[in-house]
């Protein structure tokens, strides 16, 4: 049996689902060297000292808490239902859905209240039950663990709490939202006592910063562009960049080239702005990480 290395940090990984792809690119992004394929148990990575193991993603939250694994990734949804005593360290921008109260594409339920006294099945009965108290409404909850979508067809249930993220699978099934419980995405989180723990802390902060590095890359690009000297000012104030701007003169009197950062959300209004100021040759290049 092959055996981990228990000085190592452990991080917990679903073995196969929505959120395996995703966090293992993301977890390489951060220049974690590791071998993934097939119906491998754990990695270790070459270059840091971390056992990636992989489970299924329900068991992520309790394995933190209890601490056989130091980390993991799990839905914001799992985390919401379980309730784990855990630390959360960081939102990791995947794995986006939300937690949706559903009713029969045929059916005249509009709001939540109409479900008093009705069956809602799902696999998230805390959060169903916390969503129904809130509003004062008393519903039987039935917990079903897979396929939750087939039971207003049976006729057990009027109404289903599920995750939903494109809406595809909903049509497909003839369902529609009648109201959004919650918006979930992938969370990293941290056993308590490992965060507390000097030796393992250094190591969490050290993957922390990269992590972060490469989130904080995926919300900027990098840009370079000329402009008249004349106008400097007000490109400034367009693209406050992370503390101010690159200047460089050009071979041109009165020219000079300027390198920035530009914020995802903001990039072509921004982009728009500056090519109004009057700047040209406008570069964009992606940013790998950004350590601020
Ligand atoms: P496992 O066998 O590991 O228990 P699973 O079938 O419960 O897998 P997946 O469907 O792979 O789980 O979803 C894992 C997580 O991915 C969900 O808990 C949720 O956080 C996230 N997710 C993102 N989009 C969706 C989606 N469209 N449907 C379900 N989950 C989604
Ligand atoms: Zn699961």
């Amino acid at each position: 049996m092959k055996k981990l290395n228990n000085e190592n940090l452990k991080l917990g990984v679903q073995k196969k689902g929505r959120l395996t792809e995703e966090a293992i690119d993301f977890l390489r992004s951060a220049g974690l060297g590791f071998e993934s394929y097939g119906q491998r148990l754990f990695s270790t990575c070459r270059n840091f000292p971390l056992e990636i193991i992989y489970v299924r993603d329900d068991d992520i939250p309790d394995y933190v808490e209890s601490g056989a694994v130091d980390l993991g990734i799990a839905g914001l949804n799992l985390i919401n239902e379980v309730q784990p005593r855990v630390t959360r360290l960081l939102n990791l921008g995947f794995g986006y859905c939300s937690l949706c109260l559903t009713a029969p594409k045929e059916s005249n339920i509009v709001s939540p209240r109409e479900f008093e006294g009705k069956t809602i099945a799902t696999s998230y009965p805390n959060s169903t039950k916390a969503f129904f108290e809130k509003i004062n409404i008393k519903v039987k909850i039935m917990k079903i663990s897979g396929s939750v979508e087939i039971t207003p067809i049976l006729g057990i249930a009027q109404g289903v709490v599920d995750i939903v993220s494109t809406g595809s699978t909903l049509a497909l099934n003839d369902l529609r939202v009648v109201e959004k419980l919650y918006n979930s995405e992938a969370i990293l989180l941290a056993n308590s006592k490992s965060i507390a723990n000097p030796k393992k802390q250094k190591t969490i902060d050290s993957l922390l910063m990269r992590l972060k590095g490469v989130l904080a890359a995926k919300n900027y690009k990098y840009v370079m562009m000329n402009a008249p000297q004349a106008i400097l000012a007000k490109i400034k104030k367009t693209t406050p960049g992370l503390k101010s701007p690159t200047i460089s003169p050009l071979a041109t009197p009165g020219w000079i080239s300027i390198q920035t950062v530009i914020q995802e959300d903001i990039f072509w209004e921004t982009i728009e702005k500056l090519k109004a100021l009057g700047a040209s040759d406008i570069l964009v290049l992606p940013i790998e990480k950004l350590i601020v």
